[in-house]
């Protein structure tokens, strides 16, 4: 079977009657169970994805097929699937099914997309390593002694170990960029507004977005064609057009690119990552794109930002998992009262019941101000602060994490140093702005590690072709 480089190749050769989508998902399957031991899928919808591989096998002769026919993707298990289950990897949604499609999922079916599966994250998305899941750790493919990041980690490892053409992740502080660098593929979050959020278990809604894993940018803008726009289901989507991302991915610019002295001066960044990050902006400026440095003095408070407001945000939304609309209820409760916290109790994992237990410390009465309305006002100036860096300046350019992946076991004792793996993909989140994962790294290690690109808001078309432009001039040559 020939390596998958991107879509319009692979749709060639089905329209050529070179290979077909049954046996391209039958070339997954048997992937998917040669490497059961990543536990990168909670659960692989393999019959359902067999019949409809070989219904649009069929649409495709006969010249009707949608726009991504055959491709076959999978999807984070925090985004509903009708009729299937979902349980955002949380032992509170346990036997629960979806009883409507997301809007993205409805987009892609309707384009004859394939789903899969659904993939492994850390528990309600809380988490940068996966070993957050109350279905158990998910492995890095590249090394399975090492996590894969989080909380998107089994959708990063599935596409990394080519299990799938692409995966859906959710990204709320970099849930699918962090862990797509650690595995090697495209991390993409698009602008907040740009995809409807309808179906998608919240976590932040100020922060949640869904996003892409691939392994290539042609599918990003294929993907994000599909998914993105308005929608009535969501009122935080916007009305603006969506253009024909995958018609400019080829465009060349001359574009401006602005790094910030604190991050490429972070104690915590490994000089490896420095190193590699200064030679790539080196060749840029050789070939004539302008590149300046910047200061960036909120990089101290970004952790401190996210996880008051995140968490704030998540003790509310996580309120109506009560034991009585959805999932798992405690046997032993007997009062109504009983059955809240015992299923409550019972039914979260340690890391939801911190967040929870934090964020309403800080809407409490006595600390709102104090920590809740003060972390709203510097989210407010950390998103002017940016926005302005982007008004002379096309891109941001960071790298995604100080480090590669680490060890199974290593942070789990230690939720501050877990919480810094985010400190460079939390800025773009905190101001709702593009920003994308590309693996342009590896380790003497060997393990890969992605270089991060923040672009203005809903200048996706802009961020894509530059990140194309970026796949051509440094990814390594298989
Ligand atoms: N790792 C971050 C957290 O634990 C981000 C998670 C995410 O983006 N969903 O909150």
């Amino acid at each position: 079977m020939q390596r998958y480089t991107g879509y319009t190749r692979y749709r060639e050769r089905l329209e050529q009657k070179e290979m077909t989508c049954v046996q391209q998902v039958n070339t997954f399957l048997d992937r998917i169970e040669g490497r059961k031991g990543l536990n990168a899928f909670l659960e692989v919808f393999e019959d359902e994805a067999l019949e409809r591989a070989a219904i649009i096998d069929a649409k495709i002769a006969a010249g009707n097929a949608g726009k991504l026919a055959g491709m076959v993707i999978a999807l984070k298990d925090n985004i509903c699937y009708k009729g299937h289950k979902v349980s955002a990897s949380s032992k509170i949604l346990q036997g629960f099914e979806s009883v409507y499609s997301a809007t993205v999922v409805e987009r892609l079916l309707a384009e004859d997309v394939i789903i899969i599966g659904r993939t492994n994250c850390d528990e309600f998305a809380m988490g940068s390593s996966n070993e957050n899941s109350a279905y158990g750790v998910v492995k890095n493919p590249l090394n399975e002694k090492l996590v894969p990041g989080g909380s998107s980690g089994g959708s990063a490892a599935a596409v990394s170990a080519r299990l799938c053409h692409a995966a859906l992740g959710s990204d709320t502080g970099g849930s699918i960029r962090q862990p797509a660098s650690f595995c090697g593929v495209t991390g993409f979050r698009p602008t907040y507004g740009r995809i409807s959020r309808h179906g998608l278990l919240a976590f932040a809604s100020s922060f949640d977005q869904i996003g892409t894993v691939t392994n290539n940018i042609e599918d990003v803008a294929l993907l994000m064609e599909v998914m993105a726009g308005k929608d009535e289901y969501d009122a935080t989507v916007s009305s603006k057009p969506v253009p024909l991302y995958s018609e400019s991915i080829n465009d060349l610019e001359k574009y401006n690119l602005v790094y910030l002295d604190e991050c490429i001066n972070h104690p915590g960044l490994d000089p490896e990552i420095k190193n590699r990050f200064k030679e790539i902006l080196k060749t840029l400026q050789e070939s004539g794109l302008e590149s300046k440095n910047a200061s960036f003095p909120y990089l101290d408070q970004m952790i401190p930002v996210y996880y008051v407001l995140a968490t704030a945000e998540a003790s509310s939304n996580l309120s109506r998992y009560a034991g009585m609309t959805y999932g798992y209820r405690s046997k032993d409760a007997k009062t109504l009262e009983e059955t809240i916290v015992q299923s409550r109790s019972e039914g979260f994992g340690p890391e939801v019941k911190r967040r929870i237990m934090l964020g309403t410390f800080v809407l409490s009465e006595g600390y709102y101000d104090a920590y809740y309305n003060k972390a709203q006002r510097v989210r407010r100036l950390i998103n002017n602060y940016t926005k302005n860096l982007l008004k002379d300046n096309d891109f941001l350019i960071l790298p995604t994490s100080p480090g590669v992946a680490f060890a199974l076991g290593e942070n789990t004792e230690d939720p501050i140093a877990m919480y810094l793996a985010d400190i460079f993909t939390i800025p773009s989140a905190i101001a709702g702005l593009p920003s994308i994962s590309l693996p342009l790294g590896w380790h003497s290690n060997g393990m890969p590690y992605g270089i991060q690109i923040i672009g203005r808001s809903f200048d996706e078309s802009r961020l894509l072709a530059f990140s194309n432009q970026l796949m051509n001039i440094f990814a390594r040559r298989e």
